[in-house]
């Protein structure tokens, strides 16, 4: 496995921020995000991904009591065999990465296995992590700005799955269910009620229902249930 690297000239620019190389916690007090390329190393994705997240931690940064850390990470893919493998390993590499909330990002596309098989954009890992798949993002996008303006939207919804929040109800919110790439081209924001349940899932992560009344509850287990648009 490769040795931990804070991504060259990627620091964190906002000023609340505190960097850190290793992804762990800085101190009891601070919140610990963590962005896990697992060999993502395209410039252009790694920014729009990382200025996504730092746009909303941004935004929030008022109305959290902690500090925040966001840290970047890299790691291998898993060597994979089976496609039905895949998630197992990338859950039992992202259980043993330390930090508050952690998100994935790989190229592996990540097959559903309840029919109908279609590849997911994102998966629940439990444990207050989440993966982000580049697979079906790449494929059904036509070019390099539409595909880095559904990242920076996809990165948030896997962002959000890592808090426990599930799809609000609010199509033109960026945690709605998504059934494919256009869906992402209607999200327009992240409302006023998931804003709330990412203060509330933050402040005590772990501690979100993630089953208010705007939020359809979590199915399907881990997966989040996205069909292809046909
Ligand atoms: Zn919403």
């Amino acid at each position: 496995m490769r040795t931990i690297n804070k991504e060259d000239g990627l620091a964190p620019r906002v000023p609340y921020m505190n960097a850190a190389a290793d992804g762990g916690r800085t101190d009891n007090n601070t919140l610990s995000i963590v962005l896990v390329f697992f060999d993502v190393r395209e410039r252009s994705i790694t920014v729009a991904i990382r200025r996504s997240i730092e746009g909303l931690l941004s935004s929030l940064q008022n109305e959290l009591p902690q500090p925040l850390n966001l840290s970047i990470i890299y790691r291998d893919n898993p060597p994979i065999a089976q496609p039905e493998h895949r998630r197992d390993e990338f859950h039992r590499i992202m259980h043993g990465i330390d930090g508050s909330i952690k998100i994935g990002i790989t190229e592996v596309g990540l097959c559903d296995p309840v029919p109908p098989s279609r590849y997911l954009y994102a998966i629940d890992c439990d444990n207050h992590a989440s993966l982000l798949s580049l697979h079906r993002f790449r494929q059904e996008s036509t070019g390099t700005e539409q595909l880095l303006q559904r990242l920076g939207k996809g990165i948030v919804k896997a962002f959000g799955m890592a808090c426990g929040l599930y799809h609000c109800n609010d199509q033109g919110c960026f945690l709605t269910y998504h059934m494919g790439e256009l869906d992402f081209d209607t999200n327009m924001y992240v409302c006023k009620r998931c804003r709330a349940d990412f203060v509330h899932a933050l402040q005590s992560p772990g501690t979100a229902s993630g089953e208010t009344a705007h939020r359809e509850p979590r199915r399907f287990g881990e997966v989040i249930p996205i069909l292809a648009r046909s």
